[in-house]
């Protein structure tokens, strides 16, 4: 089976592994910040806090944002649940914003079009949380002109998204948000095994991120009684045990070397497809001008009659096929907040005809023309 996203392991990165694994510190050692300033360094952000995962980067940005109970954060359907569970990790309520069908990433439309029902019932979100949906950022600037004015805060969910660029600017430099959220799951595009960073320009939420990865443990002299004794810590809030290990940060930082030779190889992918299905049937999403998209997923979209038996075509011959993603208001544990089928027509319309084909670093010429020959074919067979 040809699979849809894979790691690139090089001898470099065992190394460093190895290094660390024969080094006194395999947590809370060096590398994690060496890793943090290489990420701040690569997106131009001021800080950068690591922990272990994307979903916990998302909880704890929520509550540096203050997100709690009282509050609704907004974020798209089409995303992966995590995007939508760290307002409830908070205790606040979760909405969604629709897609713009062309691009698959947050609809500026639907966003104008909410934000003047909240002005009505005066129920704006603390927090909208845009999705970099397949690598490709969101129109930031668009949506932090219309989400000032209010106060809103923003988080970007760039999860897909590093080494990708809005504006020839990095993705997480923050220019028109809060934070912005990586992951380093192994099916992105640089991976740690498991992690995840937070880019900030803030130093105050870069603060208190860091002690929420840690417990909501602070030992920094400024924050305790002058008389403090050497060994003295407090908790000054409830936080968790988030951090990443020395061994992901070493994995990550090893990696990150490879990130615009990774990216370039995802956009000379895209690009081959891009080509091989202009002028035929099958539809893929497409990028806005301002947008180089770091290329995590290569949708198609073909018309939903076909898309389950063209799925399984794809899968009887050996070609890793996904869809990305259920709309997660269809999801049974968010049914409970009242949402039903039809509330947000253009993610489920997306939803329907959505097939993500193979892309990574390491997919050969053969695979992709071999990807190409099926997916064109199958369709043709099954629309006859
Ligand atoms: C992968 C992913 C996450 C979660 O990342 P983890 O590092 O696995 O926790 C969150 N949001 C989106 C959009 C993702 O694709």
């Amino acid at each position: 089976m040809i699979p849809y996203g894979r790691q690139d392991i090089s001898e470099e990165d065992i190394a460093a592994v190895e290094k660390v694994l024969r080094s006194d510190f395999l947590t809370q050692g060096p590398i994690v910040p060496e890793f943090e300033q290489a990420i701040a360094d690569y997106c131009q952000a001021s800080f950068a806090v690591a922990v272990n995962s994307a979903t916990s980067a998302l909880h704890i940005a929520c509550l540096a944002a203050g997100v709690g109970p009282e509050d609704t954060v907004w974020t798209v359907p089409n995303t992966f649940v995590a995007s939508a569970n760290c307002a409830r990790y908070c205790g606040a309520k979760v909405d969604f914003i629709d897609i713009d069908q062309q691009t698959g990433n947050l609809s500026i439309h639907a966003l104008s079009e909410k934000l003047k029902r909240a002005a009505q019932n005066n129920n704006f979100p603390k927090v909208i949380i845009p999705v970099h949906f397949g690598g490709a950022s969101c129109d930031m600037k668009a949506i932090h002109e219309l989400a000032s004015p209010h106060n809103i805060q923003i988080i970007e969910d760039a999860s897909h998204a590093i080494g990708g660029k809005y504006e020839g600017h990095p993705v997480g430099k923050c220019e028109y948000s809060e934070m912005t959220v990586f992951s380093f799951h192994p099916v992105k595009i640089i991976t740690s095994a498991e992690g995840g960073m937070i880019t900030t320009n803030n130093a105050a939420m870069a603060k208190r991120l860091t002690e929420l990865r840690s417990h909501g443990i602070t030992r920094a002299p400024e924050d305790l009684p002058e008389s403090a004794e050497p060994w003295y810590y407090e908790q000054q809030s409830l936080g968790f045990n988030y951090r990443m290990t020395e061994l992901q940060a070493a994995l990550g930082l090893s990696q990150l070397q490879r990130l615009d030779e990774f990216v370039t190889k995802r956009n000379e992918i895209a690009s081959f497809y891009r080509a091989q299905f202009e002028n035929t049937q099958i539809g893929y999403l497409k990028l806005e001008e301002q947008v180089y998209s770091s290329y995590h997923l290569f949708v198609i979209q073909v018309d939903k009659a076909i898309r389950r038996a063209l799925f399984e075509e794809l899968r009887a011959n050996d070609i890793g096929v996904n869809v990305h993603y259920i709309p997660v208001h269809f999801q049974p544990d968010f049914r409970q907040f009242g949402f039903n089928r039809g509330d947000f027509p253009n993610a489920e319309h997306y939803y329907d005809q959505a097939i993500t084909l193979p892309l990574h670093p390491n997919l050969t010429h053969e695979e992709q023309k071999y990807v190409v020959e099926q997916v064109i074919k199958h369709t043709e067979n099954l629309s006859s």
